[in-house]
């Protein structure tokens, strides 16, 4: 691989741009992370660090490979920063304008036979691939939270995308230790229009006073064999997150199965977000992380 491929640029160091960027490092290439919140990159910084020694305490890392990954992550609040990146993933947040704007910046100062990656979770690969000069080499790369644990990526093929840029993509992912998942564009690919109208539903239930968030999760864990419960799972997403897939799938499909559920509106709006604002269903804020708030 050339050097330049080997530099891997990530827009937004969120939950995800984050866990994207350790992987990356834990697998050899050397990565630009750029957020326009300065606090987002120092979280960021020390998030990374911390789980690059987790993996030296598991036995995934020696130690000087983890000091090796520590030189070779670059932050900065400037998109242009990506500028010489051989390969560029975009992980801002889940909203089209947000991400068109991202885009569109790159386009400018990025070569023109970068690949451009979007994490999206919902919106139409094709049409954020219509907003750069090369929907050819324009794929969506969907990583599952926590990225350093969860093996899956759906590889999206949008309208455009050369079977090529699938391929590369593909073995880019496999480069990660990620099992790749080919599926097409439609809103919410396959992963969150079967998981999020389940998390939207399990909303509804608390609402219409059916059974507390715990029960909720209880059912479906002992009773389904989930690992975790969908109102713990979507806390532990972002009920924000959550909240603009689901928009995504409402506007997208135009029909009201995918309605999201007004508590969970109210909810988002009142700030209640899940693990990242310290409270959603559950209650984070103390040692006792896990109690009930939400009704
Ligand atoms: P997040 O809110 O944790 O992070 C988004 C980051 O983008 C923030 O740090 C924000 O400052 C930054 N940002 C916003 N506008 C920017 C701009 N113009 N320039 C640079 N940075 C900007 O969100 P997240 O959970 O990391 O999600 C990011 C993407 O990954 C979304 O598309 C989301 O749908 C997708 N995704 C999320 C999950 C999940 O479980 N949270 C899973 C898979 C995919």
């Amino acid at each position: 691989m050339s050097e330049r491929l080997e530099l891997v640029g990530v827009a937004g160091a969120g939950t995800m741009g984050c866990g994207i960027a350790h992987v990356l490092l834990r697998a050899g290439y050397a990565v630009v992370l750029t957020d326009e919140v300065p606090q987002a990159l120092g979280a960021a910084s020390e998030k990374i660090t911390a789980g690059l020694a987790r993996d030296v305490e598991k036995g995934r890392l020696t130690d000087q490979a983890r000091q090796q990954a520590l030189g070779r992550i670059e932050t900065s609040a400037q998109l242009d920063a990506l500028s010489p990146a051989g390969f560029i993933i975009e992980a801002v947040t889940e909203r089209f304008d947000v991400k068109a704007e991202v885009l569109r910046k790159l386009e400018v100062f990025c070569p023109s036979d970068v690949v451009f990656a979007t994490n999206t979770s919902s919106i139409s690969v094709t049409r954020l691939a219509a907003t750069t000069g090369r929907p050819q080499r324009f794929l969506g790369l969907h990583f599952f939270n926590p990225v350093p644990v969860m093996t899956l990526v759906e590889v999206v093929a949008g309208v455009e995308t050369l079977p090529e840029t699938v391929e590369g993509a593909c073995q880019f992912a496999r480069s990660l230790g990620k099992i790749p998942v080919r599926v097409n564009d439609f809103p919410g690919f396959v992963s969150n229009r079967v998981l999020m109208p389940m998390i939207n539903e399990a909303v509804y239930a608390v609402m219409e006073g059916v059974a507390e968030p715990q029960a909720v999760d209880e059912v479906m864990k002992r009773g389904m064999n989930h690992p975790m419960g969908p109102l713990e799972l979507a806390d532990f997403i972002g009920l924000d997150v959550c909240l603009d897939i689901m928009k995504v799938l409402y506007e997208g499909f135009r029909d009201s199965k995918y309605r999201p559920c007004p508590l969970l509106e109210k909810m988002v709006h009142s700030g209640r977000l899940g693990r990242k604002s310290g409270r959603g269903f559950y209650d984070y804020s103390t040692a006792q992380a896990g109690s009930t708030t939400a009704g």
